[in-house]
């Protein structure tokens, strides 16, 4: 599935679809669940799903959410957050060097804060990106296999 690029000057002036969460941004919450949350743009309504990572929960790296609202919170409730996690963490990895040069900053900082062990992008340095690139295509069969578990 294609992701959006949006190019909203509120939360997507670089057109990269991850980013990390300031607690003073302005963005709307849509779905609050314990460690992640789904917020939405004020601006151009986009939404992005983000998770709480170590440092003890206070950094929040995010995607760009290809979904609604309630497929987040289904989702969640179908599998606790697993799928959206993995789907996460496969697209800091995949992405966080297209951000700009003080979003990478901090990223930098956040890796040694993280004693270059406990975030996604220094999990995935032994990953091949093909396989990164199916930890984010799962995330739309995990969606696919919800909506058929539902139907039944
Ligand atoms: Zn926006």
């Amino acid at each position: 599935m294609a992701i959006n690029r949006y190019t909203c000057e509120t939360c997507r002036a670089t057109n990269v679809p991850v980013r990390f969460f300031r607690n003073t941004e302005s963005f709307e919450t849509v779905s609050l669940q314990s460690f992640a949350e789904l917020v939405q743009c004020p601006e151009c309504h986009a939404l992005w799903a983000w998770v709480a990572y170590e440092p003890y929960a206070t950094v929040h790296g995010g995607a760009l959410w290809p979904y609604d609202a309630q497929t987040y919170d289904a989702l969640y409730q179908w599998d606790g957050g697993s799928a959206v996690g993995i789907w996460t963490d496969a697209m800091i990895a995949l992405y966080w060097q297209e951000m700009p040069a003080k979003s990478r900053d901090f990223v930098s900082w956040w890796r040694e804060r993280t004693y270059r062990n406990y975030n996604p992008i220094d999990q995935a340095r032994r990953v091949d990106k093909r396989e990164l690139e199916a930890r984010v295509r799962n995330l739309e069969k995990t969606v696919f296999k919800m909506l058929q578990d539902q139907e039944r």
